[in-house]
């Protein structure tokens, strides 16, 4: 594609070298970090190459909404890492969510998805599609019973989260790959909650993965960031003219600071997820809760399903609920000294919520009941501090 130039970088190599060096090209001047190609557009040498260009008879870029060099590093790493055959990058999690499903779905379409999803993929299947004629019907995603009635019918997409928000369900990946591919459809998995370290869609039938690069792969609280991936054929044929003409593209400058994040993205998910666990455990024995969730300990409801998709960890969020409901929740939140109230996840500061009055506000009391989130539920996202500050300052906060 005249707009989409491979870099030269076919060798299979582990993710930890790919993290650092995967997708990278080096300019004239020989930089040892990757360069900013902070430019909207290109120059041509002769009016004859531009017409070359133009017409994809040779290689090269054109003009940033389609590619950038930048932005093209970063989905090349993050294409290598995920072991999808290609990448598009988005301006946040829901651009990249919303161009999928938008560009590639059409009137008569059905989509089938959980009830527990991120509420603005709620949003999206609810407001957005139905305007294209294209019926959504939710589910209980970790009812395999539910899914097998739901797909009985011809199906374009699954969309699953899993874990999910904020109760860190699980979604069985390969039985719903496999009950979609039945009904004549493809799966989405959006993975932000596991990370492309600890879960790989891909590998287990997914057809699609798609991210917010806000949370993990930032990680550092900076910029917003979305990716798609998949087979390259079908974001050609599906994504790529949508994309190029519709304007959802990732900024230069955010793509640079997106591959840094890259780099460290190893280090920092496995550190992460360590201190989740600890956290976990050290709250699993507190007076004032009565309920921890947290995929990677074994009296987590799915905790199987977690453990086969996710062997590695279980990522770095914990969920529990504490005795006293609302009141209880947001004088805990109040108290703590270290730890921030933020709605944001996946950042290396620690940010901690309450779901049913911020995050899952616009659910109705009747939705929140089926997803199992009633008022005594916080959602912790584990930072990279001490995790036994980390405990300290939730004991205090806890023993009021
Ligand atoms: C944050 C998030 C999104 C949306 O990403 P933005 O970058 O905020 O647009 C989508 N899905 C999940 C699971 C998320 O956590």
């Amino acid at each position: 594609m005249a707009d989409d130039p491979k870099t030269p970088n076919a060798r299979q190599l582990r993710p930890a070298t790919l993290m650092v060096r995967g997708g990278a090209t080096r300019s004239e001047w020989g930089e040892t970090s990757e360069g900013l190609f902070l430019t909207s557009g290109f120059v041509y040498p002769s009016a004859e190459r531009h017409l070359a260009r133009m017409a994809g008879e040779e290689p090269g870029y054109i003009y940033s909404r389609y590619a950038n060099p930048t932005v093209r590093m970063f989905e090349e790493r993050l294409a290598q890492l995920e072991g999808a055959e290609d990448c598009r990058a988005t301006s946040s999690g829901m651009a990249a969510v919303n161009t999928m499903l938008t560009a590639a779905c059409k009137p008569g379409d059905r989509i089938v998805a959980p009830r527990a999803l991120f509420s603005s993929n709620i949003w999206i299947l609810k407001n957005v599609m139905p305007k294209m004629g294209v019926e959504v019907t939710f589910v209980d995603g970790t009812d395999l019973s539910d899914w097998k009635k739901a797909l009985s019918r011809k199906t374009r997409f699954t969309l699953i989260e899993t874990p999910s928000n904020p109760m860190l369900d699980a979604v069985d990946i390969r039985s719903v790959a496999d009950l979609t591919h039945a009904a004549g459809g493809e799966l989405i998995v959006d993975n932000v909650f596991a990370s492309p370290i600890l879960q790989k869609p891909l590998q287990l039938g997914a057809d699609w993965v798609v991210y917010s690069a806000t949370k993990h792969i930032d990680g550092q609280g900076r910029v917003l960031g979305g990716a798609i991936l998949g087979r390259q054929k079908a974001i050609e044929d599906e994504v790529q003219q949508y994309y190029r003409h519709t304007g959802p593209s990732m900024s230069p400058f955010n793509a640079w600071v997106l591959l840094k994040g890259l780099e460290t993205l190893d280090l920092r998910v496995r550190k992460m997820s360590e201190n989740a666990r600890l956290i976990a455990d050290r709250l699993a024995g507190n007076p004032a809760i009565h309920t921890v969730r947290y995929p990677g300990r074994s009296d987590h409801p799915h905790h199987n399903i977690h453990a086969s998709q996710m062997p590695e960890g279980g990522g770095s969020l914990v969920a529990f609920a504490v005795k006293g409901g609302r009141k209880a929740a947001f004088a805990m939140l109040n108290r703590l000294r270290l730890i921030d109230i933020s709605n944001n996840l996946g950042d290396s500061k620690s940010l901690i919520t309450h779901p049913a009055t911020t995050t899952h506000r616009t659910l109705t009391d009747e939705e929140r009941a089926e997803v199992g989130l009633t008022d005594d539920w916080i959602r912790l996202s584990v930072g990279l501090e001490d995790p036994a500050d980390l405990a300290e300052d939730l004991e205090q906060a806890l023993a009021g």
